[in-house]
């Protein structure tokens, strides 16, 4: 044992910005203080006291196979041996761009980097390059990473042009990027580059693409010659071998790629059709590039994850969160906690309220309603780790076992009660 998470977190707020390298993790949205991981396995996680949790945080999804899984560990393992970076091309990259496109029906070329933010960022300036057009449009509460271009923010109701969405970022940097609402499909003009959209969207807690909306922005770029582009960073290879292109039949121009596809090391991947990726540097005058891009322990860890993705997998990651989500609504129910838990195959989220939403203002109004963090720390208290902030979804992994899921519903069966409880 180390420090407690208490003296831990003193200290790293003297040396790293709010104590913390990402900012969900601060708690600034539950109250409170992180606890800090000392270890994982499978589906639990220790922390710097020794207490015990059982995780749907999972690195917010890389952790598709649970916490330290034996194969990725030994693949890390056996390539660190062998060195961590050369700068020249590897086999286990070509293996890897392999399997991705032997799993992605209409993606033919693919180029590794190290994070989802690298992904969406080159794809768009792909995009532009490849159409000679300036204009984007994204759809307010999806998040594409911290690209500048793609913190824009959004009015309410109906397309606009973005406003700037955090400091530091210029009006200029947002002045081509168009916000609309999720689930409408928006105007387009040949002004528009491309149509970036999560397929399921998973970051404003889980909203389903509404029937057709998908289609509809397929047929919306074609009229105009817009390229689509599909953020696959959460979906991919989760919710099934194909992602949701594969799930739902809607093939996009780009996929954009992270999370599991680095089995839990910083890997992401941006692809598609031959012809549009061939505008990259060095075929094409579209600059991008990394240091680090298809580092040969992240390779290795993706690849000994994808290899245990097979159909099985992907069934019985839905199996798990069907009855985590039935479960879970059963013992909120009971409790009288008014509880809504959307699922699109193993992705589960959690709204406190009555209705489903659709959109971010929908999805907004209910993740701001005080509930979620109540819920939040009666879990945790419970050694049950939800993400620390409303708008993240449920992460279960092939390691949580029925057995393991079940006693997470009990537990949120206490949880939900004392919430009640506490709400009256
Ligand atoms: C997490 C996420 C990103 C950003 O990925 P990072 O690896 O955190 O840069 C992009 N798009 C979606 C849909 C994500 O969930």
């Amino acid at each position: 044992m180390t420090d407690s998470n208490s003296s831990l977190f003193e200290r790293a707020v003297r040396v790293i910005p709010g104590g913390v390298n990402s900012p969900v993790r601060a708690f600034g949205s539950v109250g409170g203080t992180p606890y800090f991981v000392q270890s994982g396995d499978g589906p639990y996680i220790w922390d710097a006291e020794g207490r015990r949790y059982i995780d749907y945080v999972q690195s917010y999804g890389p952790g598709i196979l649970g916490h330290a899984h034996p194969a990725v560990v030994e693949a890390i393992t056996r390539a660190a041996a062998e060195g961590t970076s050369y700068g020249a091309p590897t086999e286990a990259e070509v293996v890897l761009a392999e399997m991705v496109v032997e799993r992605i029906a209409g993606l033919e070329s693919v180029r590794f980097v190290s994070s989802g933010t690298e992904a969406t960022m080159s794809a768009i300036r792909l995009a532009r390059g490849a159409t000679a057009r300036d204009r984007i449009v994204k759809f307010a509460g999806c998040y594409h990473g911290h690209a500048d271009a793609l913190l824009a923010a959004g009015g309410s109701g109906v397309a606009n042009q973005g406003l700037t969405g955090c400091d530091g970022v210029t009006t200029g940097a947002v002045a081509d990027t168009v916000v609309a609402p999720y689930n409408v499909v928006p105007e387009l003009d040949h002004t528009v580059a491309a149509v970036i959209v999560e397929p399921v969207a998973a970051n404003m807690g889980l909203v389903a693409p509404a029937p057709g909306f998908l289609e509809g922005l397929r047929a919306a770029c074609d009229s105009v010659g817009a390229l689509l582009v599909f953020d696959e960073v959460i979906t991919g290879f989760r919710l099934g071998r194909g992602g949701a292109a594969g799930y739902f039949g809607v093939v996009p121009d780009l996929w954009c790629f992270g999370k599991v596809i680095g089995g839990g090391l910083p890997v992401g991947a941006f692809g598609g059709r031959a012809d549009v990726m061939a505008n990259l540097a060095p075929l094409g005058d579209v600059y991008q590039a990394g240091t680090l891009s298809g580092n040969p322990l992240a390779m290795a860890a993706g690849r000994a994850t994808l290899e245990l993705l097979d159909d099985a997998a992907h069934e019985r990651l839905t199996a798990t969160a069907t009855r985590l989500g039935d479960g879970l609504a059963a013992a909120f129910a009971d409790a009288g906690l008014a509880a809504m838990l959307p699922r699109v195959g193993p992705l589960l989220g959690v709204f406190f309220g009555d209705t489903t939403p659709g959109d971010f203002d929908e999805a907004s109004v209910l993740a701001r309603n005080g509930v979620y963090p109540k819920v939040f720390h009666a879990l945790l208290a419970r050694g049950v780790a939800f993400a620390p902030g409303a708008y993240e979804v449920l992460f279960p992994s092939l390691a949580h076992t029925d057995d393991v899921v079940d006693e997470t519903i009990g537990i949120a069966a206490e949880a939900a009660a004392e919430v009640v409880g506490d709400l009256l």
